[in-house]
């Protein structure tokens, strides 16, 4: 479950507990921690990656198994 601190009309605070968010499992199944810094149309890829999974291609840049392809093919054409 996930709790977060409301603060209630008339100024109290209150702890609200509700169902977890989206899954944060790698493909590979493991539990994530890095999410994709992949830029794709609109953002980035934003997959969850366990942190065995992930490449960096700098510091604070993760990149997740599907890119990792197209980092390389990125990082050969420069
Ligand atoms: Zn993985
Ligand atoms: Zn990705």
């Amino acid at each position: 479950m996930v709790c977060t601190s409301v603060t209630l009309p008339g100024g109290q605070r209150a702890i609200v507990c509700g169902p977890r968010g989206p899954v944060r499992k790698c493909a590979c199944g493991a539990r994530a921690q890095l999410q994709c810094d992949w830029k794709v149309d609109g953002g980035t890829c934003d997959a969850w990656i366990y942190e065995a999974c992930t490449t960096m291609p700098a510091a604070g840049k993760d990149i997740c198994p599907t890119h990792k392809p197209a980092l390389q093919a990125w990082l050969a054409a420069r």
